[in-house]
C-alpha cells in the first residue's frame, strides 16, 4: 500500500526508515525526535475518515481545517507525544511534520509547511487542555489558493504543477486569462479556453469534478473487472 505526501508515492518501508519510533496507530516520530510524521489512515466512510478529511466542505474557506483524532491509548499516547514533539521541534522547519493520507486522496497534495503552520496554532489549544486524557484531536489546517480556472480553494502551492481537484487545470503559475503558457501542462490551452472546456463538461454533467470523474471511473473499472 502507497501513501501519499504531495510530492511522491510513500511506502511503509520509507516511512518506517525516516520515522522509526511508532507512537500509536497513525503516528511517527524519527529517531531525535524532530520530525513527526502522521498518516491517515482510517477506513473510508467511517466518522474518523470524513474528520480526517480536508476537502469535506462544499466551499473551500480560507483556512481549511480538518482533524485527526486518536482515540483510547492511541489518544492518550499521541497527546502526551505531540506536547513533547511541540516542545523540542523547530516548528519554523517547514519539514518538521510530514503528513501521508491513503490514496485515492492523492489529488490533494499535502505540503508539509502547512502542516507546520498549523501546529504552531494549535500550541495554545494544547495547553488549554483538548477534552479528557483519552481522545486526543489534532487539528490540522491546509491553506489553499484559488484555481485560476474555476475559482475553488484547491490548490496548496502556486506554481507547482498541481491539478485541481475541481476542474483539472494543472498549475503553472499563470493569472492572466490570455496569457501564453510556458510550460503548456494543459496543452496549449490559455486559462481562458480551458475554462470554457470546463463549462462544457459541467453543462453535461452538473456533478462533473475532475476528482469526482477519476474516481468515478475508478469504480467503474474495479467493477468491471
Ligand atoms: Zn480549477
Amino acid at each position: 500500500m502507497a501513501w501519499y505526501d504531495g510530492t511522491e508515492n510513500y511506502t511503509k518501508e520509507k516511512l518506517f526508515k525516516a520515522y522509526p519510533k511508532k507512537i500509536c496507530r497513525g503516528l511517527f516520530l524519527s529517531d531525535d525526535g524532530k520530525r513527526l510524521a502522521i498518516v491517515n489512515d482510517f477506513e473510508e466512510n467511517t466518522p474518523f475518515y470524513k474528520a480526517s478529511d480536508p476537502k469535506r466542505e462544499e466551499d473551500f474557506s480560507e483556512k481549511n481545517v480538518f482533524y485527526h483524532v486518536f482515540a483510547g491509548e492511541d489518544g492518550v499516547k499521541a497527546r502526551a507525544a505531540t506536547e513533547e514533539f511541540i516542545k523540542t521541534a523547530d516548528l519554523k522547519d517547514s519539514d518538521s511534520v510530514l503528513l501521508l493520507r491513503k490514496d485515492p486522496d492523492r489529488l490533494f497534495a499535502y505540503g508539509n509547511g502547512h502542516i507546520c503552520l498549523s501546529l504552531l496554532e494549535i500550541t495554545a489549544a494544547l495547553a488549554d487542555g483538548v477534552s479528557d486524557g483519552s481522545v486526543f484531536i489534532l487539528p490540522l489546517m491546509l491553506y489553499f489558493h484559488r484555481c485560476p480556472v474555476c475559482g475553488k480553494r484547491t490548490l496548496s502551492e502556486r506554481g507547482m504543477f498541481e491539478i485541481c481537484a475541481e476542474c483539472g487545470w494543472e498549475d503553472e503559475g499563470i493569472d492572466g486569462e490570455d496569457e501564453e503558457p510556458v510550460f503548456a501542462p494543459n496543452g496549449d490551452c490559455t486559462i481562458r479556453e480551458y475554462r470554457k472546456k470546463y463549462f462544457e463538461f459541467k453543462a453535461e454533467d452538473p456533478l462533473y469534478s475532475r476528482w469526482g470523474d477519476c474516481l468515478k471511473r475508478k469504480k467503474e473499472n474495479k467493477e468491471k473487472r
